[in-house]
């Protein structure tokens, strides 16, 4: 049965088109579960119907033809009560509703199972036999696994506009509305870029292209590249290797003859998609061919073409990363956008951030936010081969996205946006007043900060300085970790820029959802892993040269502040303090005039909460990163948008937390401040103040 499913959900999800998939399953379904008719029922729910859309074996051919109330009959049934339905004569339930135009009458035994994503009911699964029989536990087990994995893919093609074009073919609008967890507010009007990993096979979008014959030649370039290659490894392991493993060589140039896979991908792109999906769609193609074969050696080939395809596959992304086309204003979108991503694109063209994975609290939805760019991660259901250059509006406050909007929907959201700078120029006459209450209280705002640029952005908002500099960025946006002297002078860059106010650099936050392209974290639980301070600690030669590089810009302007992420214990603490001590000794060996900075440490592991006393024994100040503290002591991933709803920082075990380490804080005279999200957000700031 693992088997089946598995052929099956590759079957469905290879074919071209929605309702191919569908009725490929209705097939597959009565094979497998010895059913003498299957059908896909969908939720249309502008009518609050049932609506058939695939059918094996009953009379109704055609799609769109039987349509039923939700709570009628026996999909009302196994809607309503969300659970399989098994029965050995449908006719006998007494919820039995006939739908002469399925044809129904002439099966008893009967099977229904629903399609449920996120909550929702999407449709429900049906067998049927003709005699009165039910179906196996282990065939209606087939069906519910079957339903379960299969969802997703259904509820894409539902926010894609793939059902109800095949439902109404006269309600066609080309405008696609997708929705996930809204991560920084303000609108954004763009066009579409994709990004997404090099050198992967699965992740290269489709892409339509007019221009046939520059894509022709860019992959005949990439091709010949690797031809070449191929030619001097074989040379280079001519002596190290028998005939028989060099014939592998053999094998891949006369794969890669143009007359054999390169005229595959030349036709494929002549029917005008771009090289890259071209290449994707018959190397797969190939591999699928070979693994299908039950020969174990012919099997094992199937890797050799798939490392090909990758080969000629980097090569063509490497030419396109050289020469990067970016349109005026831009709007991301990828299965997983990054921080690399967002510091790509040109300053001012950025206006929007679409992510298939992560969450309002994942960073990159942080650095769109600190950039004043509208954000909307865990959209799920991205269908990203459509998506390319496309006009999008990104709703950031509600976490939509329109693509290809109506002239209506665009003409509104151009008057939002409108408004919304009217907004922020009416407050920009609030920044030099003092952060005060009416009644004399006073509190310290600062600002987060890590792209250089949202440097001229925190500038200009009346901060009292920086309160969290995360100083991972510029290394996540390099191909290399930067030295001492490049460090140097991006950290001079920022103490300059705030002096005298102070501003507190965080050392190396790395691991978790932040892996440096040049150095890849691989974890089962990176949040749980290698991270900030573990890994810095680990690699001291970064961890002192990062040091040295923060002394030596402070320098003259003395308004430095080293704060530590990730602290779990306070042995840690003092092995850190240890290195800065050296450094700063070593420094004034050197004949550096510089000053021991304030030293501090971030609250975001929940054991650091009852050891507060003893660390602030040992520092100079401590910060709460709530975006951490909410995730570990809730046990809520900040990064999985299956769990966003239940990520919270007001959750009452957070509140309390926060009021403990403030407590025991105070009493060693040690001042907290928070550096999470939380502190950002306008109603937070009202329950902290009165906290
Ligand atoms: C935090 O965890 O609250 C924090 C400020 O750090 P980061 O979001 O970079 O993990
Ligand atoms: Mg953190």
């Amino acid at each position: 049965m693992l088997n089946a499913l598995r052929k099956v959900i590759q079957e469905v999800n290879g074919a071209h088109h929605f309702d191919e998939g569908l009725l490929i399953l209705v097939q597959r379904i009565r094979e497998i579960v010895e059913a003498q008719a299957s059908a896909i029922f969908l939720v249309d729910r502008r009518f609050a119907e049932f609506v058939l859309l695939a059918t094996k074996g009953y009379s109704a051919k055609s799609v769109a033809e039987v349509r039923i109330d939700l709570t009628e009959g026996l999909l009302g049934v196994v809607a309503h009560k969300k659970e399989p339905l098994n029965l050995d004569n449908a006719v006998e339930h007494p919820q039995f509703v006939s739908m002469p135009a399925l044809g129904e009458d002439a099966f008893a035994g009967f099977v229904g199972v629903p399609i449920i994503h996120q909550r929702r009911l999407l449709g429900v699964i049906v067998a049927q036999k003709k005699q009165a029989a039910r179906f196996s536990n282990q065939e209606e087990s087939f069906l519910m696994t079957l339903a379960v994995c299969l969802a997703s893919e259904i509820a894409k093609a539902e926010s894609t506009g793939a059902i109800s074009q095949l439902v109404d073919a006269k309600s066609q609008s080309d405008e696609l509305l997708y929705s996930g967890v809204p991560s920084s507010p303000g609108v954004g009007v763009g066009h579409a870029v994709m990004v997404f990993p090099t050198a992967d096979l699965e992740a290269v979008p489709y892409k339509e292209t007019q221009d046939i014959d520059g894509e022709i030649q860019r992959f005949r370039e990439a091709l010949t590249e690797i031809r070449e290659e191929i030619i001097r490894l074989n040379k280079r392991l001519e002596t190290s290797l028998s005939p028989e493993d060099r014939a592998l060589f053999d094998a891949y140039l006369l794969m890669l003859d143009e007359h054999a896979l390169g005229a595959e991908v030349e036709q494929e792109i002549q029917k005008g998609q771009w090289a890259q999906s071209a290449l994707c769609k018959v190397i797969k193609l190939h591999v699928r061919h070979f693994s299908d074969m039950d020969n174990v050696y012919l099997q094992d080939r199937a890797e050799d073409v798939r490392d090909l395809g990758q080969r000629i596959l980097a090569a063509l992304q490497e030419e396109e990363r050289k020469t990067p086309d970016y349109p005026d204003k831009v709007i991301l979108i990828g299965e997983e956008v990054t921080a690399a991503d967002l510091a790509a694109v040109p300053v001012g063209s950025l206006v929007g951030v679409v992510s298939a994975t992560g969450s309002s609290n994942s960073h990159v939805a942080i650095l769109a936010r600190s950039l004043g760019v509208p954000a909307v991660m865990g959209v799920e259901d991205l269908a990203l081969n459509k998506l390319e250059s496309k006009l999008v509006i990104l709703d950031g406050y509600y976490g939509h996205a329109y693509i290809d909007p109506s002239d209506i929907v665009l003409r509104e959201f151009q008057r939002l946006a409108k408004e919304e700078l009217q907004l922020n120029e009416d407050l920009k006459s609030l920044r030099k007043l003092p952060a005060e209450t009416t009644d004399g209280h006073k509190v310290a705002m600062l600002v987060n900060t890590g792209l250089s640029a949202d440097l001229g952005l925190s500038l200009n908002v009346g901060a009292e300085g920086v309160g969290l500099y995360r100083s991972e960025i510029p290394f996540l946006a390099r191909e290399l970790f930067p030295n001492l002297q490049e460090q140097q002078v991006i950290y001079k860059q920022l103490l300059n820029a705030f002096a005298p106010h102070p501003v507190t650099m965080r050392t190396l936050d790395i691991g978790g959802d932040k892996a440096l392209p040049y150095f890849p974290i691989v974890e089962d639980n990176p949040f749980l892993g290698w991270r900030g301070i573990r890994f810095t600690l680990d690699h001291p030669e970064l961890f002192l040269t990062q040091i040295h590089a923060m002394l030596r810009a402070s320098i003259g302007l003395d308004n430095l502040r080293i704060m530590l992420p990730m602290i779990s214990d306070v042995g840690e603490v003092e092995e850190a303090l240890n290195l800065i001590h050296s450094v700063h000794s070593e420094l004034l060996m050197e004949g550096c005039l510089v000053n021991m900075p304030e030293v501090g440490v971030m609250v975001e592991v929940p054991s650091v909460l009852y050891q507060i006393g003893k660390i602030a024994k040992k520092v100079d100040f401590l910060s709460v990163g709530t975006n951490d503290l909410t995730q570990y002591l809730l046990a809520v991933d900040r990064n999985n948008p299956k769990v966003a709803n239940r990520y919270d920082s007001f959750h009452p075990s957070v509140l309390m937390a926060l009021e403990h380490i403030v407590k025991e804080a105070h009493q060693e005279n040690i001042p907290v401040s928070i550096c999470g999200e939380m502190a950002g957000d306008p109603l937070a700031v009202l329950l902290l103040l009165g906290m």
